[in-house]
């Protein structure tokens, strides 16, 4: 479960073209990663997908179910921001479990999937505090429990690294490979570091200005680009 398909998605924001016809599959249990400039439309991509925009065209289907008219809580699928948007009042377990609390979900159920979400982040210690007292990194570990608790089938990251320094960067990312190795849900992670999208992707997903310029597993990308912007993103450091 958690495969996408995109078909000629295109999104408008008034006059201005910002998806211009994107077509994409992601198998389930598949790592997907795009990268592209900033401002071709990976986020836009990302809330479409996720529900929280409208595409003015195309299909986004779900496990092969068309969900454009399908409210972004009933998608089966999780986002997590470069911003890390937690509820500075909540703890927290207070800050994962909201979203299982909204649901209607027993409050048994709710410690067992906080306490379990807890445990693979290793927040076990932390589950009383407050986003205040937490570290960057600490926090965006929180943000990502809050995703797993609901057990979705994708994730959608945007940048989820990009708040941290270097060192948490990595570590948080060798997390990020191991959840999804234990959850095998489909994942879908935008970046801008190239280091991330060569360790991380089994599929990367180059973009530009609205489009599709090329789609490949890291190794093919990075030894046999289409042309000059891809191997700019891949093949070389920037
Ligand atoms: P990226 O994440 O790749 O940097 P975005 O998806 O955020 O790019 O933005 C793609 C383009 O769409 C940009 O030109 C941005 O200014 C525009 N855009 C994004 N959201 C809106 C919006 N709500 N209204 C108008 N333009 C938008
Ligand atoms: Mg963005």
């Amino acid at each position: 479960m958690g495969a996408l398909e995109l078909k000629s998605v295109t999104k408008s924001f008034g006059s201005t073209d910002v998806i211009k016809g994107v077509d994409l599959e992601v198998a389930e249990g598949e790592f997907c990663v795009f990268v592209g400039p900033s401002g071709c439309g990976k986020s836009t991509l990302l809330r479409i997908i996720a529900g929280l925009e409208d595409a003015t065209g195309g299909d986004i289907l779900l496990d092969r179910k068309r969900v454009n008219d399908v409210a972004p809580a009933k998608r089966e699928l999780a986002m997590v921001f470069q911003s890390y948007a937690l509820y500075p009042h909540l703890t927290v377990r207070d800050n994962m479990g909201l979203a299982l609390k909204q649901a209607g979900v027993a409050k048994a159920d709710i410690l067992r999937a906080t306490d379990k979400a807890a445990t693979m982040l290793s927040l076990e210690k932390l589950l009383d505090r407050r986003p205040a007292e937490l570290s960057g990194g600490q926090r965006q570990r929180v943000a990502i429990g809050r995703a797993i608790v609901r057990t979705p089938k994708l994730f959608l990251f945007d940048e989820p690294l990009s708040n941290l320094d270097a060192a948490l960067r990595v570590a948080t990312r060798i997390e990020i490979a191991r959840l999804h190795r234990e959850l095998g849900a489909t994942m879908i992670y935008v970046t801008h570091d190239q280091v991330e999208a060569m360790t991380l992707a089994d599929k990367i997903v180059v973009l530009r200005d609205g489009r599709v310029e090329q789609v490949g597993s890291p190794m093919h990308l990075y030894n046999d680009p289409d042309n000059t912007f891809v191997a700019g993103f891949i093949g070389s450091p920037q």
